[in-house]
């Protein structure tokens, strides 16, 4: 991924800092720029689609002044399972169709911010806060957990911390195979590498430059076989004519690949979308089959598949996945209490739902 790089941004505060020399000299010979900060790269009033393809080979290596420690910003009306993300870069090289991170980012990069010292020192001291709390951690909302990681170096830093941790859970969250320089900090069961997944023709039609189905599952066995746990995440689930032949074929696919035994959980999610970002899809990626696909508005803002196609698509996946990964928890991501009940037949609240989860790595105390 790092061979997309085509030119370096570095925020004067940047300069001095381990992993931006690291970068510098794995990036040798890629033009390098100086900028005061990243206010300077401003987009107000530029073309956001113009711009949003240059800044998947742009790198910025700036510095995080507020908190790398975010909750995910769960929705009212929806059930929400407690994850908390860390902000440790904002963008990525891969390029799907919809990224929700295309209407967010308003500097033509991909950012990565390089005081990862900060980093290690506010989860010591959050951690520190209330020994008693659980906390779900993931570094793969905002960018790709692992896309650049033979760069940045981050999660060599990361895994040890988590090590018999028992009040904290990382997950690595990935559409990117490389994990070999990795495999030899196993076994930690607090370390969860995870995959997004889709069938092939989904994979190839709208997640460009992103690594192929095999080589995802390929990498999931590998860090079972390092002595790590996994997970993966159906979302965005996406309907097209055929959806459910493809769907079944990956869910088939995957319960060949790994265990069942050593995966700690699965989320499904159908596929959602600001009205704004369609749009931009429709600009950016005429020849994608979901822009133009029939959408409500639902109560969070969001456009969403109709109800009833909901239910049925995670009801389908839900049998699916039972029969080919027996052990595994299956839930819904950011889905109404009525959807839950409807197509799993309970409805968790997000406390029960982040126990139940929490519980898949941690041993109950
Ligand atoms: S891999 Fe994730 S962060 Fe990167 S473009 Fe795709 S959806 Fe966005």
């Amino acid at each position: 991924m790092e061979n997309r790089i085509r030119r370096i941004l570095i925020e004067q505060e940047a300069r001095d800092y381990p992993m931006t020399r690291r970068i510098l000299a794995r990036l040798k010979g890629v033009p390098v720029e100086v900028i005061q900060d990243r206010e300077a790269l401003n987009t107000s009033g530029r073309d956001r689609a113009a711009w949003l393809s240059d800044a998947k080979t742009t790198l910025l290596l700036a510095v995080q002044k507020g908190p790398f420690w975010r909750s995910c910003p769960g929705t009212r009306d929806y059930i929400c399972c407690g994850y908390q993300v860390l902000q440790v870069g904002l963008n990525c090289p891969m390029d799907c169709t919809y990224c929700v991170l295309q209407g967010y980012i308003n500097v033509p990069a991909i950012t990565v911010f390089v005081n990862v010292e900060d980093l290690l020192e506010e989860l010591e001291a959050r951690w520190a806060e209330n020994p008693a709390l659980v906390w779900r951690l993931g570094t793969g909302e905002f960018g790709d957990s692992l896309a650049l990681d033979g760069l940045m170096g981050l999660n060599k830093l990361l895994i040890p911390r988590f090590a018999g941790r028992g009040q904290a859970i990382l997950e690595i969250k990935s559409k990117w195979p490389q994990l070999f320089h990795l495999l030899s900090l196993g076994p930690n069961r607090q370390v969860i590498f995870a995959w997004s997944l889709n069938p092939p023709e989904i994979i190839s039609g709208e997640e460009q430059f992103a690594a192929s189905l095999e080589s995802r599952l390929k990498a999931a066995s590998q860090a079972v076989g390092a002595g790590f746990r996994v997970a993966f995440h159906f979302d965005p689930l996406i309907y097209f004519p055929g959806w459910e032949e493809a769907y079944q074929r990956t869910v088939g696919r995957l319960g060949a690949a790994v265990s069942s035994q050593a995966i700690a959980w699965i989320s499904l999610g159908g596929l959602r979308l600001l009205p704004p970002l369609r749009q931009l899809m429709l600009q950016r990626f005429p020849r994608s089959r979901i822009a133009a696909q029939e959408m409500v508005l639902a109560p969070d803002g969001k456009l969403r598949y109709f109800k009833s196609l909901r239910v049925e698509m995670y009801a389908r996946m839900r049998e699916w996945l039972t029969q080919a990964t027996p052990e595994a928890l299956v839930y819904l991501c950011m889905e109404s209490p009525r959807v839950w009940q409807e197509a799993f037949g309970f409805t968790p609240d997000g406390q029960s739902l982040a126990r139940l989860l929490d519980g898949r790595v941690l041993p109950r105390r």
